[in-house]
């Protein structure tokens, strides 16, 4: 994790948030090359899940609605986790991340000695006599009971802070689809079943956020809520669960996943969010351990059920949709793309190069343009006509720094495709350049006329 961390901000992907400032509470900054990365993913989810589909439109809400939505949604009097309080060093906990502390506790459950709690939301924790706190150290004092602590990232719109100001940012985009389900199906003309899809940022103030972009509190999710007729067999519901599980498992693999790094967790019943018929969580082991990537719920109607929406078919029956929604984090794909394309490869005696093996369509550099020697202006000259030529259509870097071998491996580094090089045969002899590739090192010659198009098709 710390060699991925540290390329990523020595290389431009990512930086930490206000850095000069000595950072802000787990916020990262993504740099030029992190930008590409994220934008040449955001790109393909959008292509293969909205562009390319008959049955799916896209949608980009407002990040803060009214506060009406929360209430109808459940946000503002659910959507919050319990918090402990250190009486000594006044810090905050979430009772799962303290050692000692027991969630969902069984009345009858033998834990030693210590309290049983009763949580406002009907849940009971145990808490052991000898739990410490995390960070000073201290008992904690029993009789202080955890407090519900909202996840929302409050505001004020306009000029005065009031009570009837206050709005909230959104936790999730999912809510910004249901608000806008009759919008959509009347203006689009969609038939069942059809989805929504969605890119952008959710906000949720969580308690400890960390484990770098992993959890952060402002965060982008790329969301689809998939409606359907309310079925009447499990199988009706089961079906496009079961295509968009498949689905998600493609998307990983597409983005450069193996599927050994992949696990899903299919949610017990007594566990499963008081809306959900079946929830399939996709685990991904990440260096700090095994995380949720991404989720697939059956929310049933719930959702359109809390807003009034409903829907009339072409028979002129009216009913409320059902919904299934594939959910997926932009910033957990980036890490979970980024951890899985890093590499170490031993190419010689005490010779490791670093390489991100990046998928050729996430790369965030498809090409880079070297002339052989930095001094001969007629191979700089030429080399910039190349560049020139290839930026119209893809992402190029220009490098006349160094070596050439130095040149490539700082390439490899950042994951670029392919190396361009311009020397004395380009434009002494026969106008060719030599295209090495990433992952196998091997070199070609090209004729510069058909150099786009060559790169064009290898890069599909
Ligand atoms: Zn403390």
């Amino acid at each position: 994790m710390e060699k991925i961390v540290s390329l990523a901000k020595r290389r431009g992907f990512i930086f930490p948030g206000s850095d000069i400032y000595g950072g802000l509470a787990n916020s990262w900054d993504y740099g030029p090359l992190g930008v590409e990365l994220k934008n040449n993913l955001k790109a393909r989810w959008w292509k293969k899940f909205v562009q390319s589909r008959a049955d799916m439109v896209g949608l980009d809400a407002a990040l803060i609605m009214n506060t009406k939505v929360w209430e109808a949604s459940g946000h503002l009097s659910n959507f919050s986790d319990p918090l402990i309080e250190c009486k000594n060093c006044k810090h905050r906990f979430r009772p799962d991340h303290v050692d000692g502390i027991i969630m969902n506790a069984s009345i009858t459950g033998e834990y030693g000695s210590g309290v049983g709690i009763g949580m406002d939301d009907g849940t009971r924790i145990f808490i052991k006599e000898e739990t410490k706190c995390p960070d000073c150290g201290k008992k904690f004092d029993l009789a202080d009971k955890p407090r519900q602590f909202n996840l929302m990232m409050k505001t004020f719109l306009g000029p005065v802070e009031s009570a009837e100001n206050t709005v909230y940012f959104r936790p999730e985009t999912a809510q910004g689809i249901f608000v806008n389900f009759k919008n959509v199906a009347d203006t689009t003309r969609k038939k069942l079943p059809f989805g929504i899809g969605q890119i952008g940022k959710a906000f949720r103030n969580e308690i400890t956020p960390g484990n770098y972009i992993f959890r952060t509190r402002e965060f982008e999710q790329m969301e689809i809520e998939y409606f359907i007729k309310p079925p009447e067999t499990e199988a009706e519901w089961s079906e496009v669960f079961k295509a968009w599980r498949q689905s998600i498992l493609d998307w990983a693999k597409d983005l450069g996943i193996k599927e050994s790094e992949i696990h899903e967790y299919e949610v017990p019943s007594e566990d499963l969010a008081h809306y959900s018929k079946r929830t399939i969580d996709f685990e991904y082991d990440f260096p700090f351990g095994r995380k949720e990537l991404y989720g697939l719920a059956y929310r049933t109607d719930f959702d359109l059920k809390n807003h009034n929406l409903d829907y009339t078919d072409d028979e002129g029956n009216k009913f409320i949709p059902h919904c299934i929604e594939p959910s997926l984090g932009v910033d957990r794909s980036i890490l979970a793309a980024m951890c899985s394309a890093y590499a170490e490869e031993t190419i010689g005696e005490n010779d490791v190069r670093v390489v991100m093996k990046f998928p050729k369509w996430l790369a965030p550099v498809k090409v880079a343009v070297f002339p052989l020697l930095k001094n001969k202006p007629e191979l700089v000259a030429k080399a910039k006509e190349v560049y020139n030529l290839l930026a119209e259509d893809l992402t190029v870097q220009f490098d006349d720094n160094g070596n050439v071998g130095k040149r490539y491996r700082r390439q490899d580094e950042i994951g670029t495709t392919y190396c361009v090089t311009i020397d004395f045969d380009t434009i002494e002899k026969d106008n060719t350049v030599t295209v090495r590739d990433r992952d196998t090192m091997e070199q070609i010659r090209v004729k510069i006329d058909e150099l786009k198009e060559w790169l064009i098709k290898n890069l599909k």
